[in-house]
């Protein structure tokens, strides 16, 4: 499924099977999860795309040469020599390249990757299961280690990285407040089924104050409501790729040693982290399977809020 220009739907096309460069492993892809930043990309929020491009950046497929089954994830190279790559932050890497965004993804039936940057799947987990693990599962786990040892989290946009991480934190002995769009009934439930202690719209507030929030959705007022809701020292943390404008707001809110912060990207030791976080653990996801030619429908459900828990592609 092919962009050619950002603001227009995909186009189904038939592509000659992409040829592995050096490092590269071309892979027979099973499934690929769809993720927020997809519609960033489609919906033309995101600048600068390879176009035409095959989005998607939670592929699970199979190494044609080896037939071990690989996943890979949003960062899919970086140069090794910036100062960023030398200092451990390599999801900062000023030459950074992105799945599905500045390199070719996996709404396709085969992709290439470097396989310096794709992450073993464990065998525990079916293709389906671990899909939305590679983005939503390794970000979503960069941000709730932004947390600290926050004990009452709050998430906003309840969604493929909150089903993920609600398993994490409850794991973890934390309490997790999730917030939908107002009047999302069958988001709130879904929250509540999957381990959220409490649930409303976005316009309630929590009956206790928050240690942390994570803001998954792409609303910038969220930041200040979510600041408006935090205890002394708590700190906000924006996962998404893109938001809106975050409106202005009184320095009272962010004073007593509030923070707001972002977290990009991913690094390979996130990666490794979370699979050896969840080796111990078993994480659920609920999941609407749409076949490949079906992606701009799935895109189309994400964007409307018509989807509970996430999207996959199903080659
Ligand atoms: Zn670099
Ligand atoms: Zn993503």
């Amino acid at each position: 499924m092919l962009l050619r220009r950002p603001g227009g739907s995909l186009e189904l096309a038939e592509m000659p099977v992409p040829r592995p460069g050096t490092d590269q492993v071309l892979l027979r892809v099973d499934c690929c999860a769809v993720c927020r930043t997809d519609l960033h990309v489609v919906d033309g929020e995101l600048r600068d795309p390879k176009l035409p491009l095959v989005p998607g950046h939670q592929i699970v497929g199979i190494d044609e040469a080896t037939n071990v089954r690989l996943g890979v994830p949003w960062l899919g190279w970086t140069c090794g020599v910036c100062a960023f790559c030398r200092s451990g932050r390599e999801n900062l890497c000023d030459a950074a390249r992105f799945t599905g965004y500045t390199l070719d993804g996996g709404y396709a039936e085969y992709a290439v990757a470097d396989r310096r940057f794709c992450f073993r799947i464990p065998d525990t987990y079916m293709s389906e299961e671990a899909a939305p693990l590679l983005c939503a599962g390794l970000i979503g786990f960069r941000a709730y280690r932004m947390t600290g040892d926050a004990r009452r989290i709050g998430f906003y946009g309840f969604g493929s990285a909150a089903q993920i991480l609600v398993q994490l934190a409850r794991a973890d002995g934390r309490d997790v407040f999730a917030f939908t769009r107002d009047g999302d009934t069958a988001a709130q439930q879904f929250a509540r089924e999957m381990g959220a202690v409490w649930a409303a719209g976005s316009g309630t507030p929590p009956p206790e104050p928050l240690d942390a929030a994570i803001i998954f959705a792409s609303d910038g007022s969220l930041v200040v409501t979510a600041l408006r809701n935090l205890g002394k020292g708590g700190t906000v943390v924006c996962a998404g790729i893109h938001m809106s404008d975050i409106p202005p707001f009184p320095y009272e809110l962010l004073w007593n040693e509030r923070t707001i912060r972002s977290v990009a990207n991913l690094t390979r030791a996130d990666g490794e982290a979370f699979f050896q976080r969840i080796a111990s653990l078993r994480i659920e996801t609920r999941r609407t399977v749409y076949p490949l030619d079906r992606a701009n429908e799935a895109l189309a459900d994400l964007r409307d809020g018509r989807l509970v828990g996430t999207a996959l592609l199903k080659m």
